[in-house]
Order: C-alpha cells, then sequence, then structure tokens
C-alpha cells in the first residue's frame, strides 16, 4: 500500500513539472539595448532643465520563466551597432543613437537562441523599444491593442501583419501563474504597458517602460510634452506608485542612466 503510494506521489511529482504548469520566474537579465544622448532634457520635463543635454540608457529585459524565456522591449536597432559614429536623428531635438551592443550579441553569450524565446512584449512601439521586434518573427509578441491599432503618422501599421500577436485589453498574466503581468499604463502612448516581475529572491520589480523616463520626472510626476495623452500618463503613474505600495515592489525605471549603472548586466543576473 505505502509502496503505491510512492508510485502515486513520483507520478504526481513528475506531471507536476511538466513544462506546461511549471511556475515562477527563475531570473531576471538587464540587457544593454542602446544609448540615448539629447541636447535638451526639457522634451521630458516641460519648463525645467531647459536646455541641458542629458544621456539615456536604453534598456530590455530578459526573463527566464520555468516555461521558457521571455523578453521585454527590443531597443534600438542592432543594425545601429554597426554605425560607427551612431544614428543622427532627422530632428535635431530628438535624441542621438547608439548601440554599444547588440541584442543578438548578448543572447548568444547567454546561449539563448531567438527560437528559443517563447514570448515577447513591448511596453510601447517608440522606435527605441520596437527596434529588433522582426528579429523573432516566429515569437508571440504581446501589445495592448490601442497600440497595436493605433497607426504610424503615415498611416502605414506598426507591425508586420504575419507577426504572431496577443492582443491585451487591461492586465494580462502571461505565464498564468501571477509572476509576469501585463500592466496597462496608458499615456505616453495610447496603448503604453508597464510589467510586473515577481522575483524569488529580489522581490516584485516593475519595468516602467516609458511611463516615466527617469527619476526627477517620477518624482515630480512630470509628463513630456509630446506624450499621447497628459491626464492618462498622470493617472497610470498613480496606478503604478498604489501597485509598488500593494506589492512593495522596486520600480526600475528603463532609462534612467543612474539607475540602470548600479544595476547588475547580463550575462549577470537577479534572482
Ligand atoms: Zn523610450
Amino acid at each position: 500500500m505505502k509502496l503505491i503510494f510512492l508510485i502515486a506521489a513520483a507520478l504526481g511529482v513528475a506531471f507536476g513539472s511538466s513544462a506546461a504548469s511549471a511556475a515562477g520566474v527563475e531570473r531576471l537579465y538587464v540587457l544593454d539595448c542602446g544609448r540615448l544622448s539629447a541636447p535638451d532634457q526639457s522634451r521630458w520635463s516641460p519648463g525645467v532643465d531647459e536646455g541641458k543635454a542629458m544621456e539615456f540608457v536604453d534598456n530590455c529585459y530578459l526573463i527566464r520563466h520555468a516555461q521558457g524565456w521571455m523578453l521585454w522591449d527590443t531597443g534600438i536597432p542592432d543594425a545601429v551597432a554597426a554605425m560607427p559614429n551612431g544614428l543622427e536623428p532627422a530632428d535635431p531635438k530628438s535624441p542621438f543613437w547608439r548601440r554599444p551592443k547588440t541584442l543578438a550579441a548578448q543572447l548568444a553569450e547567454l546561449g539563448v537562441k531567438p527560437s528559443d524565446i517563447k514570448a515577447m512584449a513591448i511596453s510601447h512601439t517608440h522606435p527605441d523599444h520596437i527596434g529588433n521586434v522582426e528579429e523573432f518573427p516566429q515569437v508571440m509578441l504581446y501589445v495592448q491593442k490601442a497600440e497595436y491599432d493605433w497607426p504610424n503618422a503615415d498611416g502605414t501599421p506598426r507591425f508586420k501583419p504575419e507577426h504572431p500577436v496577443t492582443k491585451v485589453e487591461g492586465d494580462h498574466d502571461v505565464f498564468g501563474d501571477g509572476s509576469v503581468v501585463l500592466l496597462s499604463t496608458p499615456g505616453h502612448t495610447p496603448g503604453h504597458q508597464s510589467l510586473l516581475v515577481r522575483l524569488p529572491k529580489a522581490g516584485a520589480v516593475v519595468l516602467s517602460g516609458d511611463a516615466a523616463h527617469f527619476q526627477s520626472n517620477w518624482d515630480n510626476r512630470r509628463v513630456p510634452g509630446f506624450n499621447f495623452s497628459k491626464e492618462q500618463t498622470a493617472a497610470s503613474m498613480q496606478r503604478i506608485a498604489d501597485i509598488l505600495a500593494k506589492e512593495h515592489a522596486q520600480l526600475w525605471i528603463n532609462h534612467d542612466k543612474p539607475q540602470s549603472d548600479a544595476q547588475k548586466k547580463s550575462p549577470d543576473f537577479y534572482e
């Protein structure tokens, strides 16, 4: 009788550990997905720090979940890494782009092939976030429907129609276990989203997307003049603040250089 019980328990463990039901985030990697040099910080903080130059980082994040790899944001295009002087913007008020390392090289360093990635999500469709989406043409893309349906200025769609997509409306629990949750935080763009990641040791982290671009803008609730909706941005910042308090979570601001410089970078990781 005891033997039968042990066999049943062993089978239960075996089924319990199958890939479909495996739960939890195992690792979070911070990837270098580019640098932005801006001539005037007040583009993001109207009326404040006018004419003051600012350096931004542009991070991507790789999550190792028990069910597979997930990529959050893709940075500026890898092709920029081959440009010796970076990419100068058409509009001189826009940031100058550089890409010290490719996303492809950073994944290769970890032994992760593009085809190994199970899911990808982007915070929004600005070019410093979607630059490498089509390096992963088969990977399921999670994007807010409002963002997906928002056409480019010239009326063209923002994604290739053949790219597999899950159009999310509101929050979405990506792996069904509460460990990786897309948070609807519109305002910067119509379908902007952020990402709640529950790490087993480091605790909960909210990856900002561009809900705020740097710490002083977050602290003072400043909204860039070019955002899609000032009111929605303010409401989304308050929503994130409430989630941080409830979850005892840290806010990792994607473009904040001082914060990013203090973080562990891939191949190192957070658990
Ligand atoms: Zn950005």
